[in-house]
């Protein structure tokens, strides 16, 4: 994805939110008929049957016809193809689209013409321009080169930025050959921890945050003050996610080249079967310690998720085809040396220490290793472990 912020006018502007809220409205309609459906009754709502429906429902409403058909039923197209990514099991179950949260929507090329030949120009060094149905040019910094895309997709941020980003098809890394396999876990702390013993760390929220949350939640409703607090909160959130993406390319980047096969998580089990921690003995200064770090791991784990969950797409996409789902069921109980399964064996957090033959280990590297032996989870969704050392995979690259 290369991304670059667009300035529209302000007559274009009008018209591009009014894109962008049409594409939320139709999304979340056809949104809602995929997520009541319910097998065996009727036929499931995919694209053709829910476009035809759109022709309808724009020549009954004129409020939706008098809107960009191409940007509502492309709106469409997304959605069937979020769905089709969550039962292929790489993607999350789609979500319904909140205003101001997620604002934009997608161009698509006339088919058989690539789409820098028709809908982007350069006008000099630094501005160029994109062609947006019905609204016409609006111009862009050119911050580098355009590549060739299919697709585009403009996007208001929650600070009031505008983008436009052009859909490259995902270019495929190759991995180094040697059929060496790492396993990832995303572990309880703030770090990603693989099974060579290194950490990831996604980038932490700037420490303001907090404090503009703050000064936000105490400014009077409609003052002056709090739209100011707003905006600013806004941009470090923004600034915040650019961080985040910037880190989860570079990081699935290095591993994709570094490792033949990459073993994560199946995202679709998550680690809701895991068993907490042991509780420390019962004290007054634990207790407030243990607040203290618990909301702070609540948010830190928030944060997370969302550099992981990018940071496992784009390792797909860069090592399509390398990259295994395991179950993450037991991999924090497993002892990695002996394979014994025993929840007391989680001695904190942060510790493992096997309770049959005595193996201690950090206890995120733990299971990391334990998920680099995994047997991948077939489309079954069989949730066993494989056996240790597993040899690497023939042919693996
Ligand atoms: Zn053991």
């Amino acid at each position: 994805m290369s991304r670059y912020r667009l300035y529209p006018t302000p007559a274009q502007e009008a018209v591009l939110k009014r894109y962008c809220a049409d594409a939320r409205f139709v999304w979340n309609l056809g949104q809602e008929q995929r997520a009541s459906y319910r097998p065996g009754r009727g036929r499931t709502p995919g694209f053709l049957m829910q476009s035809r429906q759109l022709t309808e429902a724009r020549a009954a409403e004129p409020w939706l016809g008098a809107g960009s058909r191409d940007v509502q039923q492309q709106a469409l197209r997304d959605l069937d193809q979020a769905w089709r990514n969550f039962f292929r099991g790489t993607h999350r179950r789609p979500t319904w689209r909140k205003a101001g949260r997620h604002e934009g929507f997608r161009v698509h090329s006339i088919p058989g013409k690539p789409h820098a030949s028709w809908a982007v120009g350069r006008l000099n060094r630094h501005w160029g321009q994109v062609h947006v149905p019905k609204v016409g040019w609006v111009r862009f910094r050119w911050s580098r080169a355009v590549p060739e895309c299919k697709s585009y997709r403009v996007t208001l941020d929650r600070s009031g930025r505008w983008h436009v980003a052009f859909a490259v098809i995902p270019q495929r890394i190759p991995g180094p050959g040697t059929g060496e396999i790492v396993g990832i876990d995303r572990g309880v702390a703030v770090s990603l921890a693989m099974s060579t013993g290194e950490t990831l760390n996604a980038p932490l929220p700037a420490a303001s945050t907090r404090r503009l949350k703050r000064r936000l939640s105490l400014a009077k409703p409609g003052s002056n003050r709090r739209n100011q607090a707003r905006l600013r909160l806004a941009r470090v959130l923004a600034r915040d996610k650019d961080r985040r993406k910037d880190w989860a390319e570079k990081a699935s980047t290095d591993i994709a080249r570094r490792f033949d096969v990459i073993r994560i998580e199946d995202l679709r089990i998550g680690k809701m079967t895991r068993k907490p921690a042991p509780k420390p003995s019962p004290s007054i200064a634990g207790a407030f310690l243990r607040n203290g770090s618990r909301s702070k791991a609540g948010l830190n784990r928030a944060i997370l998720e969302s550099g992981w969950g990018l940071f496992a797409r784009r390792l797909e996409d860069k090592a399509s085809g390398r990259v295994e789902k395991v179950n993450p069921c037991l991999t924090s109980q497993r002892c990695s040396a002996c394979g014994h399964v025993d929840g007391k064996s989680r001695k904190s957090q942060a510790r493992f220490a096997c309770t049959a033959c005595g193996f201690t280990l950090n206890a995120d590297l733990n299971a990391a290793i334990n998920i680099a032996a995994g047997h991948a989870v077939t489309a079954r969704g069989g949730p066993q472990l494989g056996p240790l050392n597993r040899e690497p995979l023939a042919g693996a690259a």
